[in-house]
């Protein structure tokens, strides 16, 4: 089922976890995609992968938090590809710490790469998706966002607003047939989680009522949904995929 067929797909933090399990889903769907991540050996390997499967991919190291990088890179993508169809905003990172102990240079990694990351990439993309009457913008925000939890303070504030920031798109873009929405995973299995203790990992564990983490495949299912021609008349929503977690 190709349901992105002759598609072309920017996907941020493409490296490894989420991101990667995208950008791979889309390429099975037919998109070529964009691998953007921070790392260029990662993005490559994705690339490579993508190129197994017979379709274009183009791996490219940017810092999306970085204004001017992240211009120059769009209009490089858009010259080398020639149109872009969907943007997911997928880049993030955690520097937990209880409130008290939190300094400034964590808060400000985390909004820079996760709120302001999400902001200048979909502003570097949103002129050719008004151009071209179309456009599909997915962002991945976390049910930290909706609930909060002791010791993400930052990360929480980030993902809260990205929701915010996504709805708002969604409002002004909407007319030009562009979408904006939202997935907020729950706990999935990633090199991001499996840092985290196995007393974090139980408690976890028992507010999630199917019993078990998810797998990136299954944000990359919800992503492909969003991408795809079955969503075409949903915009401004948060997809929350959780296990039931937040309900
Ligand atoms: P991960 O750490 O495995 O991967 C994150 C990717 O983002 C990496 O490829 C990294 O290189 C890239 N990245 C980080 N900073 C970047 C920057 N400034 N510029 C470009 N690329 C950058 O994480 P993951 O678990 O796959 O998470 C992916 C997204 O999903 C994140 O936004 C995360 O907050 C969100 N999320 C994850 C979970 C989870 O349980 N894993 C739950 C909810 C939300």
């Amino acid at each position: 089922m190709d349901s992105l067929a002759s598609q072309i797909a920017v996907v941020t933090g493409a490296g490894r976890g989420i991101g990667r399990a995208i950008a791979l889903k889309f390429a099975h769907a037919g998109a070529d995609v964009v691998c953007i991540s921070r790392n260029p050996d990662n993005c490559g390997k994705v690339a490579a992968e993508i190129v197994a499967l017979g379709r274009h991919a183009w791996p490219v190291a940017l810092d999306v938090s970085d204004a001017g990088a992240v211009e120059a890179a769009a209009g490089k993508i858009l010259a080398d590809c020639g149109r872009v169809d969907v943007l997911v905003n997928n880049a993030g990172v955690t520097r937990d710490g209880l409130l008290m102990r939190l300094d400034e240079a964590e808060w400000d990694t985390v909004m820079d790469t996760n709120l302001k990351g999400a902001f200048l990439m979909t502003k570097a993309f949103t002129r050719a998706f008004v151009k071209q009457r179309g456009g599909r913008i997915i962002v991945i925000s976390s049910v930290i966002g909706l609930i909060g939890n002791p010791g993400q303070a930052n990360y929480a504030a980030s993902k809260a607003g990205l929701i915010g920031f996504t709805k708002s798109v969604a409002r002004e873009l909407a007319s030009r047939g562009i979408t904006a929405n939202i997935i907020a995973p729950g706990f999935i299995e990633t090199d991001m989680t499996s840092e985290l203790s196995e007393e974090l990992k139980a408690t976890v564990l028992r507010q999630i009522p199917m019993g078990r983490f998810g797998s990136v495949d299954e944000i990359a299912e919800a992503a492909l949904f969003l991408a795809g021609p079955a969503a075409r008349y949903i915009t401004g929503q948060v997809l929350t995929v959780d296990g039931g977690m937040v309900m």
